[in-house]
This record gives structure tokens, C-alpha cells and sequence, in this order.
């Protein structure tokens, strides 16, 4: 079998740990063998971030935007105990992650990877919920403020222009808690434009929430950034047969709850973080979970949603062969191979995108999954525990069989 040819490079950002072991697996059971792949290679590992002062992970969010696609491992954020179990850090590094969002700007998609032997929690849902959290501001960067004394308090907006804004709070004859926070039109803005492109990308409906009956300037601002950003995308939306839907935060939860799935629920920063575990846990796991970051202007970052499998690794590095899942990792390849043979016109790229998840699936629901999958899978289901390499055996022979008749 030739194997297909890549003609720009994806931006391939290695890794921590038991995702480090299995992102070399992936490479050589699923991707070598298939692919002449062409990458530029960023080590993200927690040593050569040091070793570099931390410059490599600024390089390779450069690069993702210089190429508009990139595959990332999971990495360790170090912290105090990191900092005891490698002593040779010079530094607390920040997240790779942030570092990486900061520089490329965009919004995170979320969404479970959905097979038939593990069913949600929900039993209505039968296609995935992505959540798109706006990753800034509101409580996450807020002042909040607690007094004991009788008095009042008053929001003060000083202008460049010397302008002041008064605005009365409350007055309190006792203890009381006080919490100021903010957005910005600039966070906002792309944030809906991001929501907008990844539902047409995808070809799914987008709902947004938000509680603008009770925060009529706050909230009420978000909902209208989202209609005026729609108006550049609504004839797209309606070609695809698309919808735009707006309803308040409850209103959502409760259709949430009664749909069947299949759209995609951009949240507001607090909402994110709370819907984005209600979603993951119900769905079943977090090692079935992708994320994709994707900036305004369609540039795209893929990775697994899950860490670097810490307590896994050190019973492999014990010599133990473990039986860590790594179908999250496997579609963050093909996401990004997918994203890079549609922006680069190789249609076989892209179908051998779709091969490589379909035969990943079918693994799945053939019954042969790795430990944590096998633990929730359906009664009645054949199950078959395997370790990683044997997964990735099993669906790398399903891939070789699918390509060749195809
Ligand atoms: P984790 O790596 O996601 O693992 C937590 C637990 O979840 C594991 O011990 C395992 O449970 C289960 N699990 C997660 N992924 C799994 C998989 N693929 N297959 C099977 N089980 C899986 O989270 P953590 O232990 O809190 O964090 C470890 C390191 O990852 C930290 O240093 C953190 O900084 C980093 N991290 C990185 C990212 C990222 O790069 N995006 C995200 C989160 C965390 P059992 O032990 O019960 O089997
Ligand atoms: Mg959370």
C-alpha cells in the first residue's frame, strides 16, 4: 500500500508520562505505517521545557498559528510536589496549555467520544454534547470583598476621559460579602465568532445560555455580541440547515436534559465549568473525552481532554504493562489529520482520518476496550480486556483491513 502523502506539516507538541509512552505507540501502530507523516516536532515534556527555560512552548503555539493545525500530548503542570519529584526544575513552569491558548487565542470544545457499549448517564442522549466554555473572565477574575460593618457600597467606573460612573449597591447593616467582576467586548466577540465557525465546521446546531432576564447589562451584553456576530454567518447557517438557538441558562438545562444530543452548548466562563463535568461524567468517562482549541481566524489545536495518566506510567515504568485508553489521544491525531487534509485539499487524508476513527470504534464495539471502558460497559456486552498495545494492535489490523478493501 503507498502511503499517503502530507504536503504541509501538522505541529505535533509531545508530551508527559503515560500519554508521552502512548502518543510513540500511536505513532508507530497507526500512523507510520499509513501516512508519510510530516511533522514539526515541539517536546513539550516537562525536562525540555526546563532545559529550554519554557521558550519551546511559546515556539510551538507560534507554529500552530504559522500552520493553523497542531496535535498536542498531554503535559504536566508542575507544582510543589512536581517541583520535589524533579529537583532539577529551575522553575514552576506555567501550563503548556495556557501558554499555548494565550498565544493562539480561541475558544475549547469539549466533546465525548460515543460508543454503543457504554451508554450516558442520560438516557435520552444519543449523540455527543460539545460545550464550549468562554475561558475568561466573570468570577475567574473578579474582586470580592468581605466587611463587617454597617456602611454601603458602590460600584465606581473612572473613564481615561475623567468621566465617573456611580453606581449603588447595597446598603448593609452588618457582615456582608461583595464581588465585582468584569468582561470585555474584545473576549467576547471572538468567542462567539469561534462558536459560530466550529458549528458550521462540524455541521451542528449551536445553543447559547446565559441568564440575561435577571443580568439584564451583563449577561444581556453577551447575548447581544452573539446576535450581531451571527448576522456574519447566518446565510452560511441557513445553507447547512444550521441553527443558531439562544435560551436562558435553566431553560438550557432542563433541554439539555430532554434532547437527544448532537449540537453544540457555548457556555459563559462559570456555566463552562460546571456543564463541562456534568457532561464529561455523564457521558461516562474523561478518557473518552476530546478537545479541540479553535481560534476566530480557524486555526486548530487537538489534544485529549485527560492528563498524563501519572499513577499508569509508574506501574509502566515498574515494567507492568498497563491498560491505559488511549482512543482520546488516537482522535486528537485524527482531528488534526482530518483539519490539515481539508485545509490542504488531500482527500485521502481526511478519509484516512475517518478510517482510523471508524476502526478505533468498531475495536470499541467489538467489545475490546482497555480496563476503565470494560468497568462501564453495558451488560450483555462480549467484553474483552485489553492492555494499551494490545488495543492498538486489535485497531490497527481493523485499519489495515479497512484501507485495503477500501
Ligand atoms: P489524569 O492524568 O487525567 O488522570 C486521573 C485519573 O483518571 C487516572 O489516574 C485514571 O484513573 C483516570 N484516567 C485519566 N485518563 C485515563 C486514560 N486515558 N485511561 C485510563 N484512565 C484514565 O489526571 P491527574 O492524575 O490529575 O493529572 C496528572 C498530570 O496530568 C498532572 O501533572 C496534570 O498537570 C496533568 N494534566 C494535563 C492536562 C493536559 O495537558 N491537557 C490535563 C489535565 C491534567 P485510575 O488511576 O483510577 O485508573
Ligand atoms: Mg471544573
Amino acid at each position: 500500500m503507498e502511503k499517503i502523502r502530507m504536503t504541509t506539516p501538522l505541529v505535533e507538541m509531545d508530551g508527559d508520562e503515560m500519554t508521552r509512552v502512548i502518543w510513540q505507540s500511536i505513532k508507530e501502530k497507526l500512523l507510520f505505517p499509513f501516512v508519510d507523516l510530516k511533522t514539526e516536532y515541539y517536546d513539550l515534556g516537562l525536562l525540555h521545557r526546563n532545559a529550554t527555560e519554557d521558550a519551546v512552548t511559546a515556539e510551538a503555539a507560534r507554529a500552530a498559528v504559522k500552520y493553523g493545525v497542531a496535535v498536542k500530548c498531554a503535559t504536566i503542570t508542575p507544582n510543589k510536589k512536581r517541583m520535589e519529584e524533579y529537583p532539577q526544575l529551575t522553575k514552576m513552569w506555567p501550563s503548556p496549555n495556557a501558554t499555548v491558548r494565550s498565544i493562539m487565542g480561541g475558544t475549547i470544545f469539549r466533546t465525548p467520544i460515543v460508543i454503543d457499549s457504554v451508554k450516558p448517564v442520560v438516557k435520552g442522549w444519543e449523540k455527543p454534547i460539545t460545550i464550549a466554555r468562554h475561558a475568561f473572565g466573570d468570577i475567574y477574575k473578579a474582586a470580592d470583598l468581605y466587611t463587617e460593618e454597617p456602611g454601603e457600597c458602590e460600584l465606581v467606573f473612572r473613564g481615561e476621559s475623567g468621566e465617573e460612573k456611580h453606581l449603588p449597591i447595597q446598603k448593609v447593616n452588618g457582615g456582608a460579602v461583595w464581588l465585582g467582576q468584569f468582561n470585555l467586548d474584545s473576549s467576547i466577540r471572538p468567542f462567539a465568532r469561534a462558536c459560530f465557525r466550529y458549528a458550521l465546521d462540524t455541521r451542528q446546531d449551536l445553543w447559547f445560555s446565559s441568564k440575561d432576564t435577571i443580568s439584564k447589562i451583563y449577561d444581556g451584553r453577551f447575548k447581544t455580541i452573539f446576535d450581531e456576530e451571527f448576522e456574519d454567518y447566518r446565510t452560511e447557517f441557513e445553507q447547512n440547515g444550521l441553527h443558531y438557538f439562544y435560551t436562558l441558562i435553566d431553560d438550557a438545562v432542563a433541554r439539555v436534559m430532554r434532547s437527544k444530543g448532537g449540537f453544540i452548548w457555548a457556555c459563559k466562563n462559570y456555566d463552562g465549568d460546571v456543564m463541562s463535568d456534568m457532561a464529561s461524567s455523564a457521558f461516562g468517562s474523561v478518557a473518552m473525552m476530546s478537545s479541540v482549541l479553535v481560534t476566530p481566524d480557524g486555526q486548530y489545536e487537538f489534544e485529549a481532554a485527560h492528563g498524563t495518566v501519572t499513577k499508569h506510567y509508574y506501574r509502566y515504568l515498574n515494567g507492568e504493562k498497563t491498560s491505559t485508553n488511549p482512543v482520546a489521544t488516537i482522535f486528537a491525531w485524527s482531528g488534526a489529520l482530518k483539519k490539515r487534509g481539508e485545509k490542504d485539499g488531500l482527500s485521502a487524508l481526511v478519509n484516512f482520518a475517518d478510517a482510523l476513527e471508524d476502526a478505533t470504534l468498531s475495536t470499541l464495539n467489538a467489545g475490546q476496550m482497555t480496563k476503565d471502558l470494560a468497568a462501564m460497559a453495558e451488560p450483555g456486552t462480549d467484553v474483552q480486556t485489553l492492555t494499551t498495545d494490545e488495543f492498538l494492535n486489535a485497531v490497527a489490523a481493523r485499519l489495515k483491513g479497512q484501507l485495503e478493501t477500501a
